[in-house]
C-alpha cells in the first residue's frame, strides 16, 4: 500500500450487510460509484459513508479499478438503503441491488432519447377536481410534505387531479415518480399521460427488455428523466431531483413484494418522500384500512372527489340469491344473469363476467376413489387448463399433461373436472349465446404489453361483446359501452384465511363494479352469492363504504390487528418436515418474553408445502408503535438453527399463505 492511498469502504450489490474496504489514491465522497474486484468477479458498488467492521487479521486491500465519475448516488439514496435495510432486516447490499439493478448501465453511453413532443392538452377540470388540484399545488409550493390521500369513486377523475400536481412539479424542474400496480395494463394511462403532457414518460417494470431498462437507468442516473412511471421496484431507482411520488391504487396487493427483500412499496414510498422532501400522494377509490386510519389520526391530509366525472352515475348493484337458483349440472351462470347478458347484447352494449380463477377447472378428481390431482411440489391442487391440455400449479409453475390413469386406483379415464375457471365460463357463454364475440382476459392470455394493448383496442372498437376475466380486469380500464358486470362467485373472497380477506373482497368487488357504465349509460352489477345477508354484501349493494369500514374496524380493533396493532410473520422452511418443525419449536422456546408482544404458533403455514419445501409459521403480534426489529435480531441470533433451514421475516405481512 503506498503512503498516499486512502482506505475506502464500498458497499456491493450482494447479500451482505457491511461494506468492504478498498484503496484509492484519494478520498472519494460517499455515493461515488466505483468498480472493484470481488472474489473472481468485477462488480460495481457504491462508496459508503460508514466504516467497515474491523478485521482481526491484517489485510491487503485491493485497489478501486474504476471511478464512474460524475455518476453518483445521492446521500438520500444511501439513507434510503439504510432505512429499508433496518426496517425489513434485509442486507444493505440487496437493497443496493434494487437501486442499481443493472450496473452495466454505468458502462454505456446513453443514446440521446428522441422525445416526440406534442402540444400538451390541458383538460377542463370540474370545480371539484380543480379544488383538489389547487390544494395539491399549494402544498407543493409551501413545501409542507404532509402526505395526501386522494380518494374518489371509480371514474371520478383522480388521474387528472394528480396530473396537475405533476405539471406543477415539472414547471419547477423537479421529477415525479408514479407507481402503478400493473404497468403492462396501463396503456390507457400512458395514452392519457401523453395527451396531457405531450411527451412519453420513462417506464420501468420487470417485463421490459433489459436494453430498455438499461437505457432508462442510465438516463435516470444522468438526470435526464422528468417523469418515471413504474411498478413497485421503480421506487428504488436513483431519481436525482424527486419532488413528487404518486402511489395510484394504494390499496393494491401487488405493492407488496413477497420474496427476496420483503417490503410494501406503498409504505416505503412514504419513507422515501420524507427523506427526499418530496410530496407523496396516495390515490384510491377504496383506500386500505391502514391509510384510512392515518387520515383519521391526522397523519395524512384528505382530498375527496365525490361525484363521477361528466355526471356518470355509480352502477346499481343487485344480489342474485344462488340458494334460490336451480342450476343444471356444469353450469354456473344463473338464469337472471343469463337474461341480463342477453338483453345487454341486444342493446349493442358490452358485458363483463368476473371470476377470479384462471384456467378451466380448479380441481381434477378421480370419480372412483376421490383422489385429487395435487402438485407434487406444493400442498395444493393442480388447476386444469383445458386450452393447453395441461394441469398447472399456480404457485410454483409445475405443469403436467392431463393424466388418463388415476395414480391411486389405476382406473382409466375416470377423472372429473370440478368447479369453474374462466375458460369454463367461456364455454358456457358460447353454448347459450353462440353469436357472442367473447374475449378471455387473464395473465395467461395477456402475456405481453403488446397483446394487452391489442385486446384493449378490440374491446374499445366493440369487436368484443363479452369479456371474461380475472382480477386483472379490475384495474383502471375505461370502456364506455360496458354496462353490465356479472360476478360469478361473489363469495370466493369471503372465506380466505387472511385477516384482510373481506377488505380485499370489498375493494375488488367495488372496482369491478366500477368498470361498468362509466359514461352516459347507467351500469348494472349482478352478484351471485350464497350469503346475501352477509354484511359485506349489504355494504356492496348500498355502496356504503363507511358502514363496511366501521364493521371491519371494530373487528380489527377487538383483536388488536393492523392498523390497530402490528404483525410480523416468520416462515421457517426446509426439505425435511421434522427438521422444520423442530426448528420452529426451538424458536418458540427461545422467544424472549416481553409483555406487550404475543407469539402465535408455531404451526404449519396455510400453504404447508411450497416449491418442495415444508413451511412452518410463527406470528408476532405487537402494539402499533412497537418496533420489532431489534427484538427479532436478538431472538434469531441467539437461536442456532441448522443451515438447511431458511428463516423468512415478513414485517407487516400482507398475505398469509
Ligand atoms: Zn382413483
Ligand atoms: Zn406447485
Amino acid at each position: 500500500m503506498s503512503s498516499t492511498s486512502v482506505k475506502i469502504p464500498v458497499l456491493l450489490p450482494l447479500s451482505l450487510d457491511i461494506p468492504f474496504d478498498y484503496v484509492h489514491s484519494q478520498e472519494l465522497a460517499p455515493g461515488t460509484l466505483v468498480k472493484v474486484s470481488f472474489r473472481k468477479a468485477e462488480l460495481y458498488g457504491v462508496v459508503w459513508d460508514a466504516p467497515t467492521s474491523p478485521s482481526s487479521r491484517p489485510l491487503t486491500y485491493k485497489p478501486i479499478l474504476k471511478v464512474c465519475e460524475p455518476l453518483k448516488l445521492l446521500q438520500v439514496s444511501l439513507k434510503f438503503i439504510e432505512w429499508v435495510s433496518n426496517y425489513t432486516l434485509a442486507p444493505k447490499g440487496l437493497i443496493l441491488k434494487m437501486v442499481l439493478p443493472l450496473p452495466e448501465a454505468l458502462e454505456e453511453e446513453a443514446s440521446p432519447k428522441v422525445l416526440v413532443a406534442k402540444d400538451p392538452c390541458k383538460p377542463n377540470l370540474s370545480p371539484e377536481q380543480k379544488e383538489a388540484a389547487d390544494l395539491l399545488k399549494s402544498a407543493l409550493e409551501a413545501k409542507t410534505f404532509q402526505p395526501f390521500l386522494l380518494e374518489g369513486v371509480t371514474g371520478s377523475g383522480k388521474t387528472e387531479v394528480y396530473f396537475e400536481a405533476i405539471d406543477c412539479v415539472l414547471e419547477k424542474g423537479g421529477q415525479a415518480l408514479v407507481l402503478l400496480p400493473e404497468i403492462s395494463l396501463s396503456t390507457q394511462w400512458l395514452q392519457r399521460f401523453e395527451e396531457r403532457f405531450g411527451f412519453t414518460p420513462a417506464i420501468w417494470h420487470s417485463d421490459l427488455p433489459p436494453k430498455q431498462r438499461k437505457e432508462t437507468l442510465r438516463a435516470l442516473i444522468q438526470g435526464n428523466v422528468r417523469v418515471l412511471v413504474g411498478t413497485r421496484s421503480a421506487l428504488f431507482l436513483p431519481l436525482l431531483n424527486l419532488a413528487l411520488i404518486i402511489v395510484d391504487e394504494e390499496h393494491d396487493g401487488s405493492y407488496k413484494q413477497e420474496e427476496g427483500v420483503i417490503y410494501n412499496a406503498r409504505d416505503m414510498a412514504l419513507v422515501r418522500s420524507r427523506l427526499s422532501h418530496a410530496l407523496c400522494i396516495l390515490v384510491s377509490a377504496t383506500p386500505s384500512l391502514e391509510t384510512e386510519a392515518n387520515v383519521q389520526n391526522g397523519k395524512y391530509k384528505y382530498l375527496h372527489l365525490a361525484s363521477r366525472y361528466g355526471g356518470a352515475v355509480m352502477p346499481d348493484v343487485k344480489l342474485i340469491d344462488m340458494r334460490k337458483c336451480k342450476l343444471p349440472a356444469q353450469s354456473w351462470i344463473s338464469p337472471p344473469l343469463r337474461a341480463a347478458l342477453k338483453e345487454t347484447l341486444e342493446r349493442q352494449e358490452q358485458a363483463m363476467l368476473f371470476l377470479n380463477r384462471r384456467g378451466y377447472a380448479p380441481l381434477t378428481l378421480c370419480k372412483d376413489c376421490g383422489e385429487r390431482v395435487m402438485c407434487p411440489q406444493c400442498s395444493i391442487s393442480l388447476v386444469n387448463h383445458k386450452s393447453l391440455k395441461t394441469l398447472l400449479c399456480h404457485h410454483c409453475g409445475y405443469t403436467t399433461p392431463q393424466p388418463r390413469i388415476c395414480p391411486t386406483c389405476y382406473i382409466e379415464d375416470g377423472f372429473t373436472l370440478v368447479g369453474p375457471g374462466v375458460e369454463r365460463i367461456l364455454e358456457e357463454v358460447t353454448t347459450f349465446l353462440p353469436e357472442a364475440r367473447c374475449a378471455v382476459l387473464t395473465s395467461d392470455h395477456l402475456t405481453t404489453p403488446k397483446k394487452t394493448k391489442e385486446c384493449i383496442q378490440k374491446i374499445q372498437n366493440h369487436e368484443v361483446d363479452v369479456l371474461i376475466g380475472t382480477q386483472i380486469m379490475a384495474k383502471g380500464h375505461h370502456f364506455p359501452l360496458l354496462t353490465l358486470v356479472g360476478i360469478i362467485d361473489g363469495d370466493s373472497s369471503l372465506s380466505g384465511s387472511d385477516l384482510r380477506a373481506s377488505e380485499k373482497a370489498f375493494q375488488l368487488l367495488h372496482q369491478v363494479s366500477g368498470r361498468s357504465g362509466r359514461e352516459s349509460k347507467r351500469g348494472h352489477v349482478l352478484l351471485q352469492t350464497y350469503f346475501p345477508e352477509h354484511p359485506l354484501m349489504e355494504a356492496l349493494v348500498s355502496q356504503n363504504r363507511e358502514q363496511f369500514f366501521s364493521l371491519e374496524t371494530e373487528q380489527r380493533q377487538l383483536h388488536g390487528f393492523p392498523p390497530f396493532g402490528r404483525l410480523v410473520a416468520l416462515i421457517l422452511s426446509g426439505k425435511d418436515n421434522d427438521e422444520v418443525e423442530r426448528g420452529a419449536r426451538r424458536l418458540a422456546k427461545t422467544f424472549p418474553l416481553i409483555e406487550e408482544v404475543e407469539l402465535l404458533g408455531p404451526s404449519p403455514a396455510p400453504l404447508s408445502y411450497l416449491r418442495s419445501r415444508y413451511r412452518w409459521r410463527l406470528l408476532l403480534k405487537t402494539p402499533k408503535d412497537f418496533s420489532p426489529q431489534s427484538l427479532l435480531k436478538y431472538w434469531i441470533s441467539r437461536t442456532p438453527l441448522p443451515s438447511t433451514l431458511k428463516v423468512q421475516i415478513d414485517i407487516d405481512p400482507y398475505s398469509f399463505f
